[in-house]
């Protein structure tokens, strides 16, 4: 699995609304390297089985559905996108409520993360990365050099959620994606841990910086 792409992405990992989305975004920036934001992708997969009327909770019916979707990631000034079918997802279409409700619920589907992990991994090909979300530095690319995971108080994290105007269960997804047997969310092994709680987000985004070669 180790090529000489793997050891130019930066992995970047953390729980719901910690701010790691933001700092990946200009690391991915200040580095030359394309930001990947693979929440996305799960959220895209989320929103193309809303639309075929399944309850996000019946973890047979999402499998089957989730089978017939293909997430293409094509890249636009310097990050990639989410489409199904030629039709780029808008944020509105991401971060609406019923995905924010069954984004977890289809993430935890061990089929869904086999493919969405494989798509992950061929973005490799691209060149350099940077590359967020919940199992980066733990599954996606655990030979990777440069993994950190962003951390912030859970009171910091659902008051800049409401302060983006969602209304997002962040200590739910949380719990799922913490406890789930595929993949949880975990620090991985060799992360650069950084409390975001109390920090600007350029001070955040030095802390990365600082410790890259
Ligand atoms: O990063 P964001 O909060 O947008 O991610 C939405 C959801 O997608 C997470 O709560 C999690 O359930 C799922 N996810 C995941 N693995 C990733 C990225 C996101 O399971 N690598």
């Amino acid at each position: 699995m180790t090529n000489q792409y793997h050891m130019q992405i930066i992995t970047i990992d953390g729980p719901a609304a910690s701010g790691k989305s933001s700092v990946a975004r200009i690391v991915a920036q200040r580095r030359g390297a394309i930001y990947v934001n693979t929440g996305n992708m799960y959220r895209a997969m989320t929103w193309a089985v809303l639309q075929t009327g399944i309850d996000p909770n019946d973890q047979e019916a999402v499998r089957q559905a989730a089978a017939g979707i293909t997430i293409d990631s094509p890249v636009v000034d310097g990050q990639t996108q989410v489409s199904i079918k030629g039709r780029v997802l808008t944020q509105e279409d991401l971060n609406s409520d019923p995905v924010n409700r069954g984004v977890s619920l289809v993430a935890r589907v061990s089929e869904v993360r086999d493919r969405l992990v494989a798509d992950q991994r061929a973005l490799a090909a691209l060149g350099p990365l940077v590359m967020e979300g919940r199992d980066i530095g733990s599954v996606v690319f655990p030979d990777s050099p440069l993994k950190f995971y962003i951390d912030a108080s859970e009171e910091v994290r659902a008051s800049r959620r409401r302060a983006q105007g969602h209304t997002d269960q962040v200590a739910e997804r949380d719990r799922l994606d913490s406890t789930r047997k595929t993949s949880p969310l975990v620090i991985p092994e060799g992360a650069i841990v950084i409390d975001n709680s109390l920090l600007t987000l350029e001070q955040a985004v030095e802390a990365v910086l600082n410790r890259l070669p």
